[in-house]
């Protein structure tokens, strides 16, 4: 018997499981759940649910060297159900490493890197898709609600909503959705996007991603859209609402706030030099990211003599990432080499310009990142929203320092009073940089205000409540109620 609930059942459905393997005081490895935004804030969600779980992998597969004394993964996490998806080393070539990363990522992010088609990846993609609705099916009770994520899960909707039609489905794609021009260049556009279609409620970062989703679908004949925000499909009405991601600011504000934070971007700053003025890049090492177009205009900006290696050091942080595919392994070639001839050209010993941090830092060291940098640079040539660039308005309290953004970030929509920029243009990134940098106190203070207020009202909480409130109406009008 289900226990008694106010709420109907919340199962999420996302690639990976929302846990890790930590050790704790006594050194013993055990479960906990991941660190972040999103899942602390679906934590109460699916808590408050009564029976809600979460459907992923556990991120091991078939391959893996046993690790000692592991335990295995627990039914239930912090109060989250566990649902463990399993998937081998072959299949995760196909489904992630291939259909996910060498094709959809490329095509949905303007095709800056090569796409390339392959129909095993393809197959691998829906037999996986295929594994992640039937368990889903399993774990869903009697009209609960099923909230799917992301670009690997595209095909879950349609397949989940054949097995179980009794469910209120929501899908939110966290990554931008490419115009028609590039969509229908997929051999399997129209499977792919019918996948998406077995939703009730469809969310996108941005107004622009609803616009291409309609395109597409409305042009491949399978929908009518009734208005801006309603298709028709198969006779069913399907919502779709922008509902950009935010971040958890508490998190961020009060640990800016706390003496150790402060203290530790004090030493950073002594460390560097104490240069005046500090630049910063938080990245996963990717392509799509606009890091080599940065380093180029820093570069540049140091020729000329506009900026001077005295006064300026710059951070990048490039967070290790899909390091199987080829085209991660061509980025990580063109900016290293870039780092190291900027050094090689402007360092003197014991003081780089650049100091390039290829590794993953934990939250503590980007919180005294983002305490030390006066500008940060954010300057991808495609990204979904960009949690790095909310991250570090949220982090600044006393309202001083400057956000270069990328026009082409989703984060773009909401966070105008950045220094807009078009991270393919080096003079505009040029003069936004040196812009930056001679920013005078008081107009850095107008803007962090306000970017610092529209952050805060547009939090993950509240991106929550708006996805929750929307699928929450349609599984009452579902009910009759
Ligand atoms: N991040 C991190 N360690 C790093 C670099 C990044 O924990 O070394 C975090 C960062 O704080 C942010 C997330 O990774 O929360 C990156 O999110 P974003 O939306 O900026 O980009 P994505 O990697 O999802 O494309």
């Amino acid at each position: 018997m289900p226990a008694v609930s106010e709420s109907p059942q919340l199962v999420v459905v996302a690639n990976r499981l929302p846990v890790r393997r930590t050790p704790d005081d006594d050194g013993n490895l055990r479960w906990t759940t991941s660190p972040g935004g999103l899942v602390s804030a679906l934590t109460p969600a699916l808590a408050e649910s009564g029976r809600g779980c979460w459907v992923g992998w556990d991120g091991s597969t078939d391959d893996d060297e046993p690790v000692d004394d592991s335990p295995g993964l627990p039914a239930e996490v912090d109060g989250i159900k566990l649902v463990d998806i399993p998937i081998s080393a072959d299949e995760l070539d196909d489904h992630y490493d291939g259909m996910s990363n060498g094709t959809l990522w490329p095509l949905y992010h303007d095709k800056i890197g090569s796409v390339e088609f392959h129909r095993h990846w393809y197959d691998g993609y829906r037999r996986i898709n295929r594994r992640f609705a039937e368990a889903t099916a399993e774990a869903a009770d009697d009209g609960a609600i099923v909230w799917i994520h992301d670009y690997q899960l595209q095909l879950v909707p349609g397949m989940l909503r054949e097995i179980r039609p009794d469910l209120t489905i929501g899908f939110f794609l966290h990554i931008p959705f490419p115009p028609r021009e590039l969509f229908q260049q997929l051999p399997w556009r129209k499977g792919l996007s019918s996948g998406i279609l077995g939703s009730d409620l469809i969310g996108f970062q941005t107004p622009q991603a609803i616009a291409n989703f309609h395109g597409v679908v409305n042009h491949l004949g399978l929908t009518t859209s009734v208005d801006d925000n309603v298709l028709k499909f198969q006779g069913r009405m399907i919502r779709t609402n922008a509902y950009p991601i935010g971040i958890d600011v508490d998190r961020y504000q009060d640990a800016a706030l706390s003496h150790p934070i402060m203290e530790a971007s004090r030493d950073l700053r002594a460390r560097l030099g104490n240069p005046q003025t500090v630049l910063l890049g938080v990245d996963r090492l990717d392509y799509t990211k606009g890091i080599d177009v940065r380093l180029r205009a820093f570069r540049e900006l140091l020729a000329d003599g506009e900026l001077h290696p005295s006064q300026v050091t710059m951070v990048q942080v490039a967070q290790p990432s899909r390091d199987k595919v080829d085209a991660y392994v061509d980025v990580r070639n063109r900016v290293e080499r870039l780092v190291s001839e900027i050094n090689g050209d402007y360092g003197r010993v014991g003081f780089p310009v650049v100091h390039y941090i290829h590794q993953s830092q934990s939250f503590t060291e980007l919180m005294a990142l983002y305490g030390t940098a006066d500008v940060m640079l954010v300057t991808p040539f495609a990204d979904g929203m960009n949690l790095v660039a909310k991250e570090y308005v949220a982090s600044r309290h006393d309202e001083s320092g400057v956000l270069v953004l990328s026009e082409f970030a989703g984060a773009a929509h909401q966070l105008s009073d950045a220094i807009m920029v078009n991270p393919y243009d080096v003079d505009g990134l040029k003069s936004a940089i040196a812009e930056a940098v001679k920013m005078p106190a008081e107009e850095q203070r107008r803007r962090l205000k306000s970017l610092r207020e529209v952050v805060a009202s547009t939090d993950v909480n509240q991106w929550l409540a708006n996805f929750r409130r929307d699928i929450l109406q349609i599984h009452r009008a579902k009910d009759g109620g």
